[in-house]
């Protein structure tokens, strides 16, 4: 078993001062294959005054000078990918090719577009004819900690690490409990690419413990979060009393929105999308849209898709669908299938219980679930796996009303040949992102969501904003 107890602080592995022990567990078969350190109070103590220390220095290092250590961090990440991969499809579950494309590959786009971002980012600008003697000055926050989700690790670590240390702040990066290994990894790219002491500082732990004591830290500027929205909301309290910065990236509940123009391929990607990660997106399209006159096709095409969608080991080459990452999450998928089967949705694809001949690993069956109404539980909450609720509707305006009426507002899906309806309902739709007709996020496009989906953005030159702070100054130009 690996053993990884030490945290990365001012530039070097360190012992815990005061931490528990605690096992990563392979979902594939529900063995352990790490052990890890729980941080306390004075482990991150001592990793935010890191940050602390380093901050001035990093602050006033000309950007060019952060930027080349960001171009050394990608030629690192790219020529070790293969191990990354390895971590992560050992420890949440993700195919080993999946999580060597899909997934190392999110991290290597997003360092990617940061570099571009970066080198056109003018951190001061003049505010303009009308006040000619006065200028904008973007300023790094300070020190900023870092928490991060199990499903897509890389695809936030770098999301937040890189467009933070291009603005000039110094950080505590405190990834999933679930999946720190491939965040330690991260960890051992930064030190190899020779960032300064201080500037990058991993800590692992649970939210309870680490988690709390980093987003009540008086030392801590900002929180950067991505995770659920009950720990959001935890979070954005107990940062309240030392007026933090908190940028939240939050749950999802994505409506697919399938206009009767669509055709059988539209239903297909959607529920192939929905299944990708083993339904752990938090854009996932988990609640699929059908206009009456397209609705028997939806349903029977997302019903065959569904079951030719395979089920096996993460460490099998493949492009079947892993297992979900722990117990806890398998056994609230079953009981949420068995809420839509008890609230009357017909199930049609998939069900309860394992797929056939795979006993042992926290396998869920790709399930799809027909004649959903939207009040139903399986459309109101995140479920975080392989589950689809396809919904019927009849006009244009009910399908937006649907799509809106959900706490969520993260990505929205449009399937139609009509594209002036398609813009038209784009607009209406209460999300941060909207995807018309398989057409995916471009390089640099902000990524964040509404309402409990969250607040801020992230990526391209909106992520690097995110970790700044806006100073006016008058006179003396
Ligand atoms: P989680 O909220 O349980 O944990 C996320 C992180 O927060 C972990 O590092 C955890 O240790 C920490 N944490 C938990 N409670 C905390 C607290 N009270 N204080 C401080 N830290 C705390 O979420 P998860 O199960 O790891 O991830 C799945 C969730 O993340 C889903 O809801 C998903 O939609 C969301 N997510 C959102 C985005 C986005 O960009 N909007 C991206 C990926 C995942």
């Amino acid at each position: 078993m690996i053993e990884k107890r030490q945290f990365y602080i001012n530039g070097a592995w360190v012992d815990p001062i005061a931490a528990t022990d605690c096992n990563v567990i392979d979902p594939s078969t529900e063995e352990p294959c790490a052990v890890i350190s729980l941080g306390s109070q004075a482990d991150v103590d001592k990793a935010v005054a890191a940050a602390k220390a380093a901050f001035p220095a990093w602050m006033a290092k000309p950007v060019e000078d952060r930027i080349a250590l960001v171009e050394k961090l990608l030629e690192i990440y790219k020529r070790r990918g293969a191990e990354m991969g390895e971590a992560m499809s050992m420890e949440m579950g993700a195919p080993i090719d999946m999580a060597n494309t899909q997934q190392v590959g999110a991290g290597t786009w997003h360092i990617s577009n940061f570099l571009k971002a970066a080198k056109n980012f003018d951190f001061i600008r003049p505010l303009g004819d009308h006040a000619p003697d006065d200028r904008i000055i973007y300023e790094p926050i300070g020190v900023c900690a870092l928490i991060t989700p199990w499903n897509w690790p890389m695809n936030q670590v770098t999301l937040k690490v890189i467009a933070a240390a291009i603005a000039g702040c110094t950080m505590v990066l405190k990834p999933s409990e679930e999946s720190p290994l491939d965040a330690m990894l991260f960890a051992e790219f930064m030190d190899e690419a020779g960032f300064p002491k201080g500037v990058f500082n991993l800590i692992n732990g649970d939210g309870i413990g680490a988690g709390t004591a980093l987003t009540g830290h008086k030392d801590v500027d900002m929180v950067s979060f991505t995770g659920s929205t009950r720990a959001g909301i935890a979070i954005s309290k107990n940062a309240a009393d030392t007026v933090k910065r908190v940028h939240l990236e939050l749950g999802g509940k994505g409506a697919n929105i399938i206009f009767a123009d669509a055709d059988d391929k539209a239903v297909k990607r959607g529920v192939l999308h929905m299944m990708n990660n083993t339904g752990q997106s938090c854009n996932a399209p988990s609640r699929m849209l059908v206009q009456k006159g397209a609705y028997d096709m939806a349903v029977e095409t997302a019903a065959e898709v569904a079951n030719k969608v395979t089920v096996g080991s993460a460490h099998d080459s493949g492009r079947h669908i892993g297992p979900v990452v722990n117990e806890a999450q398998w056994n609230k998928i079953q009981g949420l299938i068995q809420k839509g089967i008890d609230e009357g949705a017909r199930l049609v694809a998939g069900g309860l219980g394992r797929p056939e001949g795979l006993n042992k690993g926290f396998y869920v069956r790709p399930t799809v679930f027909a004649d959903v109404n939207n009040d139903m539980t399986i459309a109101r909450e995140e479920i975080f796996g392989p589950v689809l609720s396809i919904i019927p509707f009849d006009s244009e305006e009910e399908a937006i009303e649907i799509a809106n009426d959900t706490d969520y507002g993260l990505t929205n899906y449009i399937q139609t040949q009509d594209g002036p309806k398609a813009n038209r309902v784009a607009r209406q739709l209460r999300s941060g992102m909207v995807e018309i007709n398989g057409q995916s996020r471009g390089a640099g496009a902000p990524f964040g969501g509404m309402k409990h989906s969250g607040n801020g953005r992230e990526g391209g030159v909106w992520g690097i904003e995110d970790f700044l702070e806006v100073k006016s100054v008058a006179g003396w130009t």
